[in-house]
């Protein structure tokens, strides 16, 4: 019998664990929400129990496996296995996370940044099938990314390579990035600037047609309601988008200046905003890159499902 992978895509809401077919079919998954109150040792435990559960009630053992791979929500030190940093989870700072998860097991243990994980899913499973290089963003409440060249994941001097969220787009923005400077990609276009946006746009006396509580300081606007706005008309929603889209499309323009990739996928929550706002970052994209493109460049979205994390932290086993 050929071997099965196992993921485990440990985020900051949801923990899921799949058992997963080499050829990316999920055999077998359990998901939960309740390991963000746990300790780093505690997810661990949790997690190594977690897969043992996995395979007894799909009538495996542990021999059955060929490794686990695991994607994590932040920096990594890719070599040594540690956890720097994250902003999804408590504690993990300089943590050796894979060598924890590793010691209740026999098999090998992957640990990779979940973008980088995301992106091999693309590469194996997903839009970016048939080319060896790309470059896939992930745009929700942070921006994401991981690079392939060569069909393997590109991880840099640490491991942390493909931070494009933090590479600046605008010095001069009125936005400040969670890392402390003015102008990031994230800062100006992830789904956490959303709110900040349309309180400043209200400001400056754009008006909405949503229907705002009294003195609402906007703070639940999000890609859901900027959703309905967009299918609403409504102007002030349609002027976020707009923004948020064109940073997108300058963000991917010096992807493609840097890399010249084939293939640039972008995925994550916010692409659900639709046409409107895919449509505005690839104009953004082509107006800046004008006739610099010699050879065709796709520009598309992520295939992968909600499963992405998961599965690609399998396929990190097929690296
Ligand atoms: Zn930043």
């Amino acid at each position: 019998m050929e071997k099965i992978l196992c993921g485990v895509d440990l985020g900051g809401t949801k923990l899921s664990l799949g058992l997963v077919y080499p050829d990316g079919r999920v055999l077998g998954k359990k998901t939960v929400y309740d390991h963000t109150a746990k300790s780093e040792n505690e997810i661990v435990e949790y997690i190594a129990d977690l897969v043992m559960q996995l395979l007894s009630e799909n009538d495996l053992r542990e021999a059955d496996l060929e490794g686990i791979g695991v994607g994590f929500p932040g920096h990594i030190r890719y070599r040594d296995g540690y956890t720097i940093t994250t902003s999804n989870l408590k504690g993990f700072k300089n943590y050796p996370l894979r060598d924890s998860l590793s010691s209740f097991f026999r098999v090998p243990v992957r640990l990779d940044n979940d973008a980088n994980a995301q992106a091999y899913c693309e590469l194996r499973f997903g839009a970016g099938r048939g080319y060896d290089d790309l470059i896939f963003l992930t745009i929700s409440s942070g921006i994401g990314a991981g690079i392939i060249l060569d069909r393997k994941i590109y991880r840099g001097m640490t491991g942390t390579a493909g931070e494009f969220g933090h590479t600046i787009v605008d010095p001069g923005s009125d936005y400040i990035c969670t890392c402390g400077n003015r102008g990031c990609l994230m800062a100006t276009a992830c789904g956490l600037t959303l709110s900040q946006m349309f309180r400043k746009k209200s400001a400056e006396g754009i008006k909405s047609l949503l229907p705002f509580p009294e003195g609402s300081d906007f703070s639940q606007v999000d890609g859901r309601l900027l959703k309905e706005g967009l299918e609403a008309g409504d102007p002030l929603c349609m002027s976020v988008v707009t923004d948020c889209a064109g940073y997108i499309g300058i963000g991917i323009y010096n992807i493609f200046q840097v890399f010249n990739p084939p293939v640039i996928i972008l995925g994550g929550g916010l692409m659900n905003l639709g046409d409107f706002y895919f449509d505005r970052i690839k104009s953004r994209f082509y107006e800046l890159a004008r006739d610099m493109i010699y050879d065709p460049i796709a520009i598309v979205r992520s295939e992968a499902e909600a499963d992405a994390g998961m599965i690609g932290a399998a396929a990190l086993l097929l690296e």
